[in-house]
């Protein structure tokens, strides 16, 4: 990291991405004062060279920069302490990706690698790492990190060679000012995320600013299947700051990449092509996923991928999990863990993308419920509610579906697998994706899906087969 020798730099927030970002600081000879409201977190940096003291402690006269966690609020619903002190002492408050981006910026141009970055409300995590696996499969030395895995400042140095792809959340891009993409991809935006920036306005700006510094030489990558997206995209096109390719799922498009009933299409040169067939790549079920793999494949062309070529990586493609992930079969009966579905709109993507469904959902409610879900139904043969929420959502489905209560997810999973065996379906799936938070009875979504897998896992061994 450039320019922080000697300079004393404060780290709030010590996750994942604050201790990278403390020990990218101190390998670059920064006084690094650090802190986390929570103790555990503080814990991991006792006994390093990081101080760790309350930032009133700070030495704030002295300090050259404050870097906050993503999750730290800037301005919604009011700034964090750590942010309007800050202000008040005039020291400027950045993200770990800004560093990274000062890093990349104090490169001699032909060591620059390229970087390509991700973001969206939805199928960021997905797409960043479909696109890293089809450039792989294409030979490339490839690093993918930021919003999924490794934070960025604990991503390999520098190779010029090398892409880089990273998930970028707009808490991220909010805290970044000097990142300039090779590629960017901004995928859509659902108004139910803007809880930290205050407005939908808001939230569009963070999420436009993945394009801020591109040049002409640039990508820029959008989709248009949402109106505030296709704003954007019509807005890039004018200004015509970089070169734009909108992606689809669902629309035909006069240029660009797009899909429709699970066919992959490309515009890019004045004809359209056929690039295949996405509709059997068991990872990337549902319409929605088909917008990341339009997407996937506009970015990789870029990168000299034929699109055909792209598309056949992408059907073997793992997928990520507890999104929609096939986690074991049980005789006739499949199993799918979609934990990740925290509300009703992510929920409605996987009951979308199957039939016969013994649905598991339940756990700590959303507002809204599942009300929304309600026209989905035929598609389910019984509900096994779970947790806090199984009362409010019975109350919400009970007149177009059977529900049965089973307070937590063993009962749940030993309910629904029996019943779905027994049902004369010949291919029932029993779904866990439970339209809401997890905290009631677990301590993330991870922690509920790795609960559900080695259920199922638990069911098959019993019945003498393999998950
Ligand atoms: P993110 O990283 O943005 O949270 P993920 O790739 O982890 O996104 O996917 C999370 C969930 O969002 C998936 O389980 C699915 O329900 C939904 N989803 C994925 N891709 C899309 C998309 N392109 N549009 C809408 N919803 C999506």
């Amino acid at each position: 990291i450039p320019d922080v020798k000697r300079k004393k730099i404060g780290v709030f927030g010590l996750g994942l991405s604050g201790v990278a970002t403390c020990e990218a600081l101190a390998a670059s000879g920064a006084h690094v004062f650090s802190f986390d409201e929570n103790r555990q977190a503080r814990d991991k940096v006792a006994d390093t060279e990081y101080r760790c003291e309350h930032p009133k402690n700070w030495p704030w006269k002295e300090l050259d920069a404050v870097i906050v966690s993503p999750g730290v609020p800037l301005t919604h619903p009011k700034p964090h302490a750590i942010v309007r002190k800050a202000k008040m002492e005039k020291v400027p408050v950045m993200g770990d990706t800004e560093l990274f981006a000062r890093a990349l910026n104090a490169l001699e141009p032909r060591a620059r690698p390229r970087v390509i970055g991700v973001t969206g409300s939805n199928g960021k995590s997905t797409t960043t790492a479909l696109i890293g696996h089809i450039l792989k499969q294409a030979g490339e030395d490839v690093y993918v990190g930021g919003n999924i895995g490794e934070p960025v400042l604990s991503l390999p140095a520098f190779e010029s060679d090398a892409i880089y792809v990273l998930e970028l959340s707009s808490f991220q891009l909010d805290l970044t000012a000097s990142l300039r993409l090779d590629t960017a991809v901004l995928l859509n935006l659902s108004p139910d995320h803007i809880e930290r920036h205050g407005s939908v306005e808001g939230y569009l700006k963070a999420k436009k600013r993945i394009f801020l510094n591109q040049t002409e030489k640039d990508l820029a990558v959008i989709g248009v299947d949402d109106d505030y997206v296709q704003g954007v995209c019509t807005e890039m096109m004018a200004r015509g700051t970089a070169d734009v390719r909108p992606v689809s799922s669902g629309s035909a498009l006069g240029r660009g990449v797009y899909a429709l009933d699970g066919k992959i299409y490309y515009n890019l040169d004045g004809k359209t092509a056929q690039a295949g067939d996405i509709s059997k790549a068991r990872s990337l079920r549902g319409v929605h996923n088909h917008q990341n793999v339009a997407a996937a494949i506009a970015v990789c062309e870029k990168f000299g991928v034929d699109p055909a070529l792209a598309v056949k990586s992408a059907q073997r493609f793992e997928g990520l999990a507890h999104r929609i992930e096939e986690v074991g079969r049980n005789g006739k009966v499949l199993f799918v863990n979609d934990s990740k579905a925290t509300n009703a709109d992510a929920a409605a993507r996987a009951l979308n993308a199957f039939e016969d469904i013994y649905w598991i959902a339940g756990g700590k409610p959303k507002e809204g419920g599942v009300k929304s879900l309600l026209p989905l139904m035929n598609r389910v043969r019984c509900v096994y509610l779970i947790g806090e929420a199984a009362v409010e959502y019975e109350e919400q489905l009970k007149d177009a579906v059977t529900c049965v209560h089973c307070s937590d997810l063993e009962k749940a999973v030993a309910a629904a697998a029996k019943d779905a065996a027994q049902s004369e379906a010949a291919n029932p799936v029993v779904l866990l994706s439970p339209a809401s938070a997890s905290y009631d009875q677990f301590k993330n979504f991870e922690e509920r899906g790795e609960a559900f897998r080695a259920l199922v896992s638990d069911l098959s061994a019993t019945n003498g087969e393999a998950a």
